[in-house]
């Protein structure tokens, strides 16, 4: 069974039809990219799996769940953490502090205990260790009681990461994670979600621009244009699929 399974979603805002048809799959362990130019449907389907849209029909499983009747605040306990094109920290924040609200988002306890700080210390406890074990292992322990607000971009981005993973996912959508990165960075980027994949045994959906980037990490590519699937298969014979580079070619 396919821990993510995609099948002939649509999505119309209006005239727009933002997503046609739409199937595909992420097995478990696997990395896929998702990729197409703007406009194409990419960050439509984020918002469907992690449940802000809700498609106009298809349907979405997750783990051989039902997600389309999960709503979007149960997708972090379900095993969904996903990481934003544009950052979405809390910049008054520390580092530990953003990354502990992911730890947070997928608690079993219940919004009311938690808003009414009813936790237990060793709970408390618990979640500062996972967060504090996180931020080592992205390099980010130097940074741990700074505000993110100031902090560099590249920087901002491993936050994110340490955050989408102290919910313990087991199926990461990253969002244009090289975005704004220097070549260097986008180097270490690639390196580090490989050794996540590993480390932490989960799945990833990588919606990236950074083609070197999407080729040289993803086991399977799933390529979209005007919200149709258009390849879907492995990086190498995407690369060179005729009905690709017309997509690409005709974009530019
Ligand atoms: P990019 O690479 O530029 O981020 P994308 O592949 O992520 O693009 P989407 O943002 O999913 O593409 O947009 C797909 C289409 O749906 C576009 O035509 C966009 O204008 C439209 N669209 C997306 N969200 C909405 C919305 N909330 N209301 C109306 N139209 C929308």
């Amino acid at each position: 069974m396919a821990l993510l399974d995609v099948a002939d979603v649509t999505v119309r805002f209006g005239g727009i039809l933002a997503l046609n048809e739409l199937s595909f799959v992420v097995e478990q362990g696997q990395i896929c990219g998702l990729i197409g130019p703007n406009g194409a449907g990419k960050t439509t389907l984020f918002n469907c799996i992690s449940r802000v849209y809700q498609p106009t029909s298809g349907s979405i499983s997750f783990a051989g769940s039902d997600l389309l009747a999960v709503p979007a605040w149960g997708t972090a306990r379900l095993g969904i953490a996903r990481t934003f094109q544009n950052l979405a920290l809390f910049p008054s924040l520390t580092v530990a502090e953003n990354v502990m609200v992911g730890a947070h988002s997928s608690s079993r306890q219940n919004w009311l205990t938690s808003a009414l700080r009813i936790r237990t210390r060793r709970e408390d406890e618990e979640q500062l260790a996972r967060a504090w074990g996180l931020l080592q292992y992205l390099g980010l322990e130097q940074h741990a009681f700074r505000p993110c607000a100031g902090l560099p971009f590249g920087t901002l981005k491993r936050v994110e990461i340490a955050r989408a993973l102290a919910a313990s996912p087991r199926l990461l959508l990253l969002d244009e994670p090289a975005s704004g990165l220097t070549h260097s960075e986008v180097g270490e980027l690639a390196d580090t979600i490989r050794a996540i994949r590993a480390d932490f045994d989960l799945s990833v959906l990588l919606v990236e621009h950074h083609m070197q980037m999407v080729m040289g990490l993803s086991d399977n590519v799933v390529v979209l244009d005007f919200g149709r699937k258009i390849a879907d298969g492995a990086p190498s014979a995407v690369r060179d699929d005729p009905a690709v580079i017309e997509a690409y070619l005709g974009s530019g």
